[in-house]
C-alpha cells in the first residue's frame, strides 16, 4: 500500500464514509459551486482556518464529485501548500501535487464504490473507470 492508498484508508476509517461530500459535511469543509473560467475545475482556500472548496458551476455531477474528491485530496496531502497559486502553475512538482490528488480522489471513490477494489491485482482500466467514474485515459495514467 501507497502513502496516497493509505491516507485514503486513514480518512475513511476516521470519517466513517468514503463519500466526497459527506466527508466535507463532516470535516466542516464548505463546498460552493460558482461560475469559473472552463478549464478551472475547481480549488481549495483556507479562511480564518476554514476549508471551502470551489466547484465550476458547469460541471456535471460525476466530474463535482471527482473534482470534490481531488481538492480533498489537496487538503490532507498538501495542507501546507497555496492551492490557489498551485492551479495556475505547470512546473514539476505542481504536476507532481496533482497527479497525487487525483490519485488520492481515484482511491477514495473506489472505495467509496467497492471496497474491494484497491487491492485487486485484476481491475481493468474500463472497469476503475466505472466504478469511480472517472475517465479512462485519467485511470490510465494513474495506475497502469
Ligand atoms: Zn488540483
Amino acid at each position: 500500500m501507497n502513502k496516497i492508498q493509505k491516507c485514503v484508508q486513514d480518512m475513511v476509517i476516521e470519517q466513517g464514509s468514503a463519500e466526497p461530500k459527506t466527508i466535507c459535511e463532516n470535516m466542516g469543509i464548505i463546498t460552493l459551486s460558482l461560475e469559473l473560467p472552463k478549464r478551472v475545475n475547481g480549488f481549495t482556500i483556507n479562511r480564518k482556518g476554514r476549508w471551502f472548496i470551489v466547484l465550476n458551476n458547469m460541471l456535471n455531477d460525476d466530474e463535482k464529485r471527482f473534482t470534490t474528491a481531488h481538492e480533498l485530496g489537496h487538503i490532507t496531502l498538501h495542507k501546507c501548500t497555496n492551492s490557489i497559486s498551485l492551479s495556475c502553475n505547470t512546473d514539476f512538482i505542481v504536476s507532481k501535487y496533482e497527479r497525487e490528488a487525483d490519485m488520492f480522489a481515484a482511491y477514495l471513490l473506489l472505495t467509496a464504490e467497492y471496497d474491494s477494489c484497491i487491492e485487486c491485482d485484476t481491475v481493468t482500466v474500463k472497469q476503475i473507470s466505472q466504478l469511480a467514474h472517472i475517465p479512462e485515459e485519467k485511470v490510465d495514467q494513474l495506475f497502469f
